[in-house]
């Protein structure tokens, strides 16, 4: 290698080192899943995260070994996130959300060494321990306490732990190419299959995500990931975070509307992250219980389809910009992120709005491309629809424990989702490639038809399915939740859609039902859709 600039591989550790020397007092708020907040230091989170690692040198737990977590947002957390991958070994974050079936699937086929968990999982370990093979070490988050149930013995105590833990442990040198986090699919069709990020990967994708097109976050700011870091790291906001010494507020174990209301506003919290049902909970408790958010200047939203309507809401009420981002695990998740180019002709409104309601353009290190069917390239023209596939610097090359690349030939990533894109990258993404409705020959995008039904006043909620028809081999249904107090019906909502969509591809059925089954990874589960409403257009007239 060459000399004549120095070299030092990119690893985490640089990250919280960073943090900690030149941010050592900058705050870390963090909500404690028995109650109660906590309030640390980014010198004191390097310190604990060496003492992490150096304890379980103690421990014996080999370099390479896979440490489990099931935690919510919050500063133990972090400490582990840092500690387990800078000290040579690979956190891997398990979502608490999916089945135990899942659970146990990914728990042994990751074969963890070590098992992290916070309090509110002392349930779920009684119902996993008898299954996990491979964990020796179970570890509750929490100082030492006799609070918990005698089948959980024996097991280890974080605080107690790290007491064996030096903070002055210096990290182990090894190749910026080595794991440093393993995260698994939510395995909404088959079995979840793990994405292991490189130490590189992982400094690539914070470095350049947070570019001033991207999340743009500085010292200056106070960051509320919603997100959760048992999901694709949390979309990388801890290590944004400790990049750039921002202050981070975890919060913890409460996600619904009033509590995040609450934070944002107490905690003077200027970004967050986090998934579309998410603001949609902050906007009805906001409607509610109105107060000013002075500081909260705007959220990245992705995961699933932001709907403009929203959008505008939190714009001209609130002046707070939502941002669309879009990505997946196997992209660490960072993929497009929705910014503006400086455009020497500015514009037409109509286009200047659909290419903001759309998953924005790639940041540098993401590249995008669309094929048909047969693989073969699209053009990028804004207007012509394909599947969506991706390369670049932090996208899975294979999954782990599989000997089988995950690329085409050429080496390429399959995103499964179908989208436009135009000269300049802009995205927008239409479906799930196993979502889209094919009415006779055409492509009906659900995500279109839910924007439009959750732009209606009275429409909090809208899922948008291909059922089997006998004609048209599927048409659209639509499934809404009222807003509370509402009682709007067919009728009115097939009027609203009249007066807004081709006629072709207005709903055949428009039902109403409380709540949409939700995924682990806040996505409606449209497959649970299709299972119980799939037929009933199977009587419908041709
Ligand atoms: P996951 O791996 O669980 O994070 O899911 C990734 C998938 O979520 C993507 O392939 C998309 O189908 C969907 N997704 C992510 N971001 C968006 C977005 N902004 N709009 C629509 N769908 C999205």
């Amino acid at each position: 290698m060459s000399t004549f600039m120095m070299y030092q591989p990119l690893t985490s550790g640089s990250l919280i080192d960073h943090a900690a020397r030149y941010h050592a007092d900058t705050e870390i708020v963090s909500v404690n899943t028995r109650g109660g907040t906590e309030r640390t230091t980014w010198q004191q989170v390097a310190h604990n995260a060496h003492r992490v690692a150096s304890a379980l040198d103690h421990l014996g737990v080999p370099s390479g070994a896979r440490c489990a977590t099931l935690a919510w947002n919050n500063r133990r957390h972090l400490e582990i996130y840092f500690g387990v991958g800078a000290g040579g070994r690979v956190t891997h974050t398990v979502n608490p959300r999916l089945s135990d079936e899942h659970l146990i699937y990914i728990l042994n086929d990751a074969e963890d060494d070590v098992l992290f968990f916070d309090f509110s999982f002392c349930p779920l370990i009684q119902r996993l321990r008898p299954h996990l093979k491979t964990v020796k070490h179970y570890v509750l988050m929490e100082p030492h306490t006799d609070d918990i149930p005698e089948e959980l013995a024996p097991l280890l105590f974080f605080d107690e732990l790290l007491e064996h833990g030096d903070k002055n442990h210096r990290w182990p040198e090894f190749s910026e190419t080595t794991p440093a986090s393993l995260c698994y699919t939510s395995g909404t069709t088959g079995m979840p299959k793990g994405v292991l990020n490189t130490h590189r990967s992982l400094v690539l994708h914070t470095l350049s995500s947070n570019q001033p097109d991207g999340t743009g976050i500085s010292a200056r700011d106070c960051l509320l990931p919603v997100v959760p870091m048992f999901h694709v790291n949390a979309w990388g906001t801890p290590f944004i975070a400790a990049m750039v010494g921002a202050r981070l507020v975890l919060p913890g174990a409460k996600l619904d509307g009033e509590s995040l209301l609450q934070l944002l506003s107490s905690e003077c919290i200027t970004v967050a992250f986090g998934v579309p049902v998410i603001w949609a909970n902050v906007l009805e408790a906001l409607q509610n219980h109105p107060r000013p958010l002075p500081h909260f200047r705007r959220s990245f939203v992705g995961g699933a389809a932001l709907s403009p309507a929203m959008t505008e809401i939190f714009e001209t009420e609130h002046r707070i910009e939502l941002v669309h981002a879009w990505g997946m695990t196997e992209t660490s998740p960072i993929g497009t992120i929705n910014a503006p180019l400086h455009r020497p002709q500015p514009l037409t409104e109509a286009h200047a709005l659909t290419l903001k309601s759309g998953q924005g353009r790639p940041v540098f290190g993401i590249d995008l491309r669309l094929v048909d069917a047969d693989g073969q390239t699209l053009p990028s023209d804004g207007k012509t629809r394909g599947y969506l596939q991706v390369r670049g610097h932090w996208v899975v090359g294979h999954y782990f424990n599989q000997d089988k690349s995950a690329l085409t030939e050429d080496g390429w990533f399959d995103t499964g989702d179908i989208g436009t894109l135009d000269e300049h990258g802009y995205l927008i993404l239409c479906d799930r490639a196993k979502d889209i409705i094919k009415s006779g020959g055409e492509w009906i995008s659900t995500v279109e038809l839910e924007n439009v039904a959750v732009a209606h006043p009275e429409i909090q909620r809208a899922a948008a399915i291909g059922v089997t028809h006998p004609k048209w081999d599927e048409r659209p249904v639509l499934i809404c939740v009222r807003k509370s107090g509402s009682e709007v019906d067919e009728a009115a909502l097939h009027l609203w859609f009249q007066a807004r969509v081709p006629k072709w591809q207005i709903p055949d059925k428009i039902l109403f039902i409380d709540t949409l089954p939700m995924s682990a990874t806040g996505k409606v589960l449209k497959n649970e859709l299709r299972h119980e409403y799939g037929q009933i257009l199977m009587g419908a007239r041709t």
